[in-house]
């Protein structure tokens, strides 16, 4: 069941680098398969303006009806596999997360991703196609301040081992993100990184997604994942990679779980300030963190401001906070 997509958004990166939401300078296309179905899919990246946030205008759909839906946390419909959003009857988008990640990553607040099937496609399995495509189309101000999510309490959400949190920081959005599996060749791993353009692109942007050889064969033949393929996944076998080009980085596994947390986060609607860490998590844990820190007002405040710690004009929004209480420390 859907839940419903009231509420006003935005996207983009983490707020306190540039003061102004930025959308794409053109258009640009994309085309591959679905990784989970198969299919080819195109799909092209729209300027957009202020407030705008990201938003998929899925087309193609057997009823005729274009529908328009946003990248947001409450229109999430799916989290097993990949991040889904709308719904399959009226139309919905799955694997989203690295599309996102890379919006977020680069600090694009506003664009519209027309697409023309059901599932984003896989490319080479990181976000670093979406990125070059987002460099080629170039970025530009949309004459607007940027707004943010500043986390004001640390919210925790658990299951079993696995847990994800977002705590308060002072500046910038940090990321810490830990793995721990079973198989000798991916074993535990832990990358943690303060987000930034520069920081995205070099180290997360190429990471590529990974599954376990063994499951990628039960998938093929129980007919799921057939655009799964050694050209954007990396299959990792009992003692080894199977990719004949090995990895692109020592600890590519725990790269490709930081670049889907900065995609799942992005359904946060803006930018965070805050600081987040997980252990075993995945796109579940990250949709629910987001749920859980937007559940209650007083876990976090919308500021809209000006960039420098001293020139911040802080907007604030409805937490009944006072402007006092933000202005040491943005
Ligand atoms: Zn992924």
């Amino acid at each position: 069941m859907m839940r419903q997509c009231g509420m006003q958004i935005t996207a983009g990166g983490y707020g306190m680098r540039t003061n102004q939401q930025t959308t794409l300078k053109a258009p640009v296309t994309l085309s591959g398969i679905g990784v989970h179905s198969g299919n080819p899919v195109e799909i092209t990246l729209r300027p957009a303006s202020a407030n705008h946030g990201i938003a998929f205008l899925r087309t193609g759909i057997s009823s005729g009806n274009d529908r328009l839906i946003k990248a947001h946390h409450a229109c999430v419909s799916a989290t097993e596999l990949c991040t889904v959003i709308g719904d399959v009857e009226s139309g919905a988008v799955a694997t989203i997360e690295h599309l996102m990640s890379a919006f977020f990553g680069l600090g694009i607040d506003n664009a519209l991703v027309e697409i023309d099937g059901p599932e984003m496609p896989i490319l080479d399995g990181s976000a670093l196609p979406f990125v070059n495509a987002i460099d080629a189309a170039g970025t530009t101000s949309c004459g607007a301040k940027r707004r943010w999510i500043k986390v004001l309490r640390t919210v925790r959400v658990q299951v079993e081992r696995s847990f994800a949190e977002l705590r308060p920081i002072d500046r910038g959005f940090r990321l810490d993100v830990e793995i721990d599996f079973e198989s000798p060749v991916i074993g535990r791993s832990r990358k943690a990184m303060d987000l930034t353009p520069a920081s995205y692109r070099r180290e997360i942007a190429p990471a590529r997604t990974f599954g376990m050889m063994r499951d990628v064969e039960r998938y093929w033949k129980a007919g799921f994942a057939p655009g799964a393929s050694l050209e954007n996944t990396v299959a990792v076998g009992e003692n080894a990679v199977v990719n004949p080009e090995g990895l692109r980085f020592a600890d590519e596994f725990v790269r490709h779980k930081f670049l889907d947390a900065v995609g799942d986060l992005a359904l946060a609607g803006l930018p965070i300030q805050g600081a987040y860490r997980s252990y075993c998590g995945g796109h579940r844990m990250n949709v629910a963190i987001i749920d859980a820190l937007l559940a209650d007002r007083a876990n976090y405040a919308i500021l809209e401001g000006a960039g420098t710690r001293r020139e911040a004009a802080i907007a604030e929004f409805g937490t009944g906070l006072t402007l006092a209480a933000f202005a040491g420390d943005l």
